[in-house]
């Protein structure tokens, strides 16, 4: 069916996100050790500004990722929506931020290629075993359930199988938790979209939210960005909540987040270390300056939070 392919196309994304930032990797804009194992190859050049907009984006995110991790001193869960391939778990453990649970949702699909690799590579899977302390870890071709690391396949559509399943998993309330979205929810309507981040709110009473993606979607440049992926017959869905930095914020203020903030990324990216963005502009000569600029105000970070505990959770940010 139209809905069957629309959703093929948009697990498809996680490749995407997965080739750019082994190429990013590969030129040494930042160190992923263990991307290589997700993407067989370094795959074709991937254009200056590319790179430097995925060095935005994993050195923004993990900022505030981090952040809350050393707020709460690793006593936390964190939940990625829409994890695709991505390398947290690894990197968390090897900087002993390894909070004690990471969760990943995504499509049963990329669950089960994601599950494949972690099997067939002991350099992914013997960290995850190091860190299980009794025998009952579960990893068959759909689920991975570990002390420290679960993988659940579900739809971030279904907020009642969703909840169902993170439960039988083992997901705690009354912990602190931070939720990480990295382009995932645009891909769904905004009624969608702002279900599961109600649904977030309601089920934690100190919670963060991070989600990245594409802002200021109404210009020139955004249509253009729109029709290249729906040449790929990937519709985003959620286009509308994108419009600008405060309907961001809406989102989550309209649904029981106590606080909100958003930058694009052009900001984030000016206020990111400046002797680490001194090293990675001297990386590959990039004459479309106003490329750059252009593509990083299409995208940003938001981050909301709510905060019982009184951690301190409205000051976290760059
Ligand atoms: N967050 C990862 C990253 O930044 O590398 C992957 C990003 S990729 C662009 C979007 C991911 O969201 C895909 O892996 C896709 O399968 C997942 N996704 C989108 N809609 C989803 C849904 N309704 N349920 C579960 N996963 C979904």
């Amino acid at each position: 069916t139209d809905s069957d392919t629309a959703d093929e196309a948009v697990r498809a994304t996680c490749d995407d996100a997965t080739t750019c930032k082994r190429f990013a990797t590969s030129k040494s804009y930042w160190k992923d050790p263990y991307i290589q194992y997700f993407a067989r190859s370094v795959g074709e050049r991937k254009a200056p500004e590319i790179n430097r907009g995925y060095y935005a984006r994993v050195k923004g995110v993990n900022l505030l990722l981090d952040a809350f991790i050393k707020k709460t001193d690793c006593r936390c869960q964190v939940i990625n929506l829409g994890a695709g391939l991505d390398t947290t778990f690894w990197r968390l453990k090897d900087e002993n931020l390894l909070p004690q649970k990471l969760f990943e949702v995504d499509f049963p699909a990329v669950v089960a290629k994601k599950i494949h690799y972690i099997k067939t590579k002991p350099p992914l899977s013997k960290p995850i075993i190091d860190v299980h302390s009794t025998d009952s870890l579960l990893l068959d071709a759909h689920n991975l359930e570990s002390d420290r690391y679960c993988i659940v396949g579900a739809d971030l559509r279904d907020i009642s199988s969703l909840d169902e399943k993170l439960k039988k998993f083992h997901l705690n309330p009354e912990l602190p938790t931070v939720f990480l979205s990295e382009c995932v929810l645009v891909y769904m309507t905004p009624s969608q979209s702002s279900n599961l981040v109600h649904w977030a709110a309601e089920t934690f009473h100190t919670a963060m939210f991070i989600d990245y993606e594409q802002v200021n979607m109404s210009d020139r440049f955004g249509q253009v960005m729109i029709e290249n992926l729906q040449r790929r017959q990937c519709t985003l869905a959620g286009v509308e909540a994108c419009r600008s930095l405060d309907s961001q914020k809406e989102r989550f203020l309209r649904t029981g987040w106590e606080h909100a903030d958003a930058l694009d990324m052009m900001t984030v990216y000016s206020m990111l270390p400046q002797e680490d963005v001194a090293r990675v502009e001297r990386l590959e000569f990039l004459d479309e300056k106003e490329l750059l600029q252009q593509l990083l105000q299409h995208y940003c970070i938001c981050w909301a939070s709510k905060d019982k505990l009184s951690l301190g959770l409205s000051q976290l940010a760059f």
